[in-house]
């Protein structure tokens, strides 16, 4: 009815035109073929240039000492990466089950942690994103009163994901505020880099080079320390290998959250690698999270791996630092 489809477009028109009067209207959305990104981008590329983006950041020199210190076969470094709350508030999703959920990191998860680790004697590395530290101030205090001499490392400004920044000058703001921030809250400058979301953009790389960190902890090339390459040349840098098998965060949080009721067959993955590495003589780096693993269930199980790897001879444990410092050494080799 051809009629009725031009009085149709007609209303539809006078009706822009009278919003215009306040407010243009948006534009309709793209739908030809040609304007939607390319899904599949690399297809089109050459090899020289699928090179140049495979190694921007790469694998160098394994970093594999003959042993580790007092004669260790194998070296455990226990993460606590204390997002809390700062994931969900760098998007603004003001969700307050969820931030309370963050929240109990602060509140109940970083002190029974912290009681744990005191109770094993057992020195951990803790990756604080500036604002998470900034609101709950009281953490850096109950982790400085351990003897343990636990490490602070920096975690992004408020776990922003720097590939959605995707911003150099931002990043590069939000990376020296982190630092700053730190280096005034826990004393002393940190060393130790990790990603938010262990997610680095095109500029991180550079960035944490520039900034002198003596390590990175969010790549997952090797189960060895290695040198960190920047589009193919040496960096000095170290990477101390995490791995999404040895991480708290698919099991207990994102799309699991909270679902999977086994902590045995978690445990269980926990310690066949653990074994691993043990056997080979390597290196074990866990990545937990308070606000998911300070739980009451999640520490037990912790607590229960923990003195599992205690009960072998030979096992060094060590902050990041630690072992970055001693497979630093080799680089000079
Ligand atoms: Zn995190």
């Amino acid at each position: 009815m051809p009629h009725r489809t031009t009085r149709h477009i007609g209303a539809a028109l006078l009706t822009a035109a009278l919003a215009g009067c306040t407010e243009a209207p948006p534009p309709p959305p793209a739908r030809s073929e040609a304007a939607r990104p390319d899904p599949l981008p690399g297809v089109q590329l050459g090899l020289d240039a699928l090179r140049q983006q495979m190694f921007h950041v790469g694998a160098g020199r394994r970093l594999k000492p003959a042993s580790w210190p007092g004669g260790g076969r194998v070296a455990v470094g226990l993460s606590f990466d204390v997002d809390n709350a700062t994931a969900t508030l760098s998007t603004g999703t003001l969700d307050y089950e969820v931030i309370s959920r963050g929240e109990y990191g602060a509140v109940d998860g970083v002190p029974r942690l912290l009681r744990l680790l005191d109770r094993q004697q057992v020195p951990a590395s803790f990756f604080i994103p500036a604002v998470s530290l900034e609101l709950h101030p009281q953490m850096i205090k109950a982790i400085q009163a351990s003897p343990l001499a636990h490490e602070v490392g920096v975690h992004g400004w408020i776990h922003e994901r720097l590939p959605v920044l995707d911003n150099e000058q931002e990043e590069r703001r939000l990376l020296d505020q982190s630092i700053e921030t730190l280096t005034r809250l826990v004393g002393k400058r940190p060393v130790g880099y990790r990603a938010p979301s262990w997610k680095f953009s095109t500029f991180t790389l550079g960035q944490i080079v520039a900034a002198g960190f003596l390590y990175d902890s969010s790549l997952m090339a090797s189960d060895d320390a290695y040198e960190i390459q920047l589009d193919g040349k040496p960096t000095g840098l170290v990477e101390l290998p995490i791995e999404r098998i040895l991480d708290d965060f698919p099991y207990f949080g994102g799309n699991a959250d909270g679902s999977n009721p086994s902590l045995g067959d978690v445990y269980e993955v926990f310690q066949s690698e653990f074994d691993v590495a043990y056997q080979e003589g390597g290196l074990f780096l866990l990545t937990l999270h308070p606000h998911l693993s300070g739980h009451r269930s999640r520490a037990a199980m912790l607590e229960r791996l923990i003195a599992y790897m205690k009960g072998k001879p030979g096992v060094w444990f060590a902050t990041h630092e630690q072992i970055a410092r001693h497979v630093k050494a080799l680089m000079k080799e």
